[in-house]
């Protein structure tokens, strides 16, 4: 299968493992759930090179089970033995679905998220896994992820892409500027900008925790927003980027109270105070360091001038395609004051 075929090479891994928010996260986060870890069974759902089991073998695991579909766990084998920890750690090559465990799990550690959390994300095996082999109560890492939108402006982006074709060498090529449109504005471009782009909080558009989630939760997601621009500035498009939590199963919230959260969390710009109490966070948000997740930006084809203070409604929907079960597709519909506009694009 292509996927595993693309995890078989180094690139990703050296890209994922050389994302040092990332990595530093996961192990900081597993060192923070010490005590859930030391003298427990490990699964960790993708493994990759194995860099997650093994931190978890540091933590003082008994037993981790590292299970990758894709031949990198070949190499993870070889890194296992470099590492004498071959009593400890073992290598599963195999899809966590077809794989048999021995035992059932205390942990499940997985790195799952794609970008906008959602595209090409695991998130479904990890599912899977939890459903089948964790013991009840037993620990997930991460445990909670936040996808957010945010209204954005980026007025150097639409100068490269767009601009730049009315004074080509002191040639007019104002004709391509159509086309150059379509080619960078159709689909969602995965790209850095930073805290100063974003014209105002974001919303939430999706929360999942991953100790109570269900497969089917993830087919179609839908959120409104409401947002009041700070700034007077054109609107260029919106953001979404995601953040994970490292939670133990102790803090599980019921679904009500997630609930509750979610609205109070859209209402306020209060997010940002909310993550103080939470132990460890992942964050991928502009304003924060950079990641190799950036962030993923959906374009206007026309800048709309908006006003301090102006209100942008609308809502987004998230629903995984029927004919490509890794593509997304993603409608937005917004209103400035004047007219609604609809923008329908595919993350493939
Ligand atoms: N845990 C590693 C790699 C994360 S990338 C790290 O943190 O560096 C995700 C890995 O999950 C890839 O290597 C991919 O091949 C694997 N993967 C994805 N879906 C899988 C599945 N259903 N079963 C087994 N492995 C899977």
């Amino acid at each position: 299968m292509a996927y595993f075929k693309a995890y078989s090479h180094i690139g990703v891994h050296e890209e994922m493992l050389k994302d040092h928010v990332r990595t530093s996260t996961y192990r900081n986060a597993i060192m923070h759930h010490q005590d859930l870890i030391s003298g427990k069974v490990v699964l960790d759902v993708g493994c990759g090179t194995g860099v997650l089991s093994i931190f978890c073998a540091f933590a003082g695991a008994t037993r981790v089970y590292a299970v990758d579909a894709s031949d990198i766990s070949l190499q993870a084998m070889e890194i296992v033995r470099e590492n004498e920890l071959s009593d400890k750690v073992i290598v599963m090559h195999g899809r966590i679905e077809d794989v048999e465990i021995e035992e059932k799990v205390d942990v499940i550690i997985s790195e799952w998220m794609g970008y906008m959390l959602l595209y090409e994300s695991m998130l479904g095996s990890v599912i899977f896994a939890r459903d089948k082999w964790l013991k009840p109560g037993g620990l997930i890492l991460p445990s909670h992820a936040s996808l957010y939108l945010a209204p954005i402006t980026n007025s150097q982006r639409y100068q490269d892409s767009v601009y730049f074709w009315q004074d080509v060498y002191g040639i007019k090529m104002s004709s391509m500027i159509p086309l150059a449109k379509q080619c960078a504005f159709m689909e969602p471009s995965v790209e850095t900008i930073s805290g100063e782009n974003v014209l105002t909080w974001p919303t939430v558009v999706a929360q999942v925790d991953c100790y109570t989630i269900q497969a089917l939760e993830l087919e179609t997601i839908t959120a409104t927003f409401k947002y009041t621009s700070m700034l007077q500035a054109p609107l260029h498009g919106f953001a979404f980027w995601f953040d994970v939590e490292f939670n133990g199963p102790v803090r599980q919230k019921s679904k009500k109270q997630a609930n509750q959260s979610l609205d109070a969390q859209n209402a306020t710009p209060s997010n940002k105070k909310k993550k103080a109490d939470v132990s460890i966070v992942l964050s991928t948000a502009p304003e924060d360091a950079p990641t190799h997740w950036q962030q993923t930006l959906l374009y206007l084809f026309e800048p709309i001038e908006l006003k301090k203070d102006q209100n942008i409604e609308g809502s987004v929907t998230i629903s995984q395609s029927q004919q490509h079960a890794r593509f997304l597709n993603i409608c937005l519909k917004y209103f400035t004051g004047d007219q609604w506009y609809v923008k329908e694009s595919v993350m493939k």
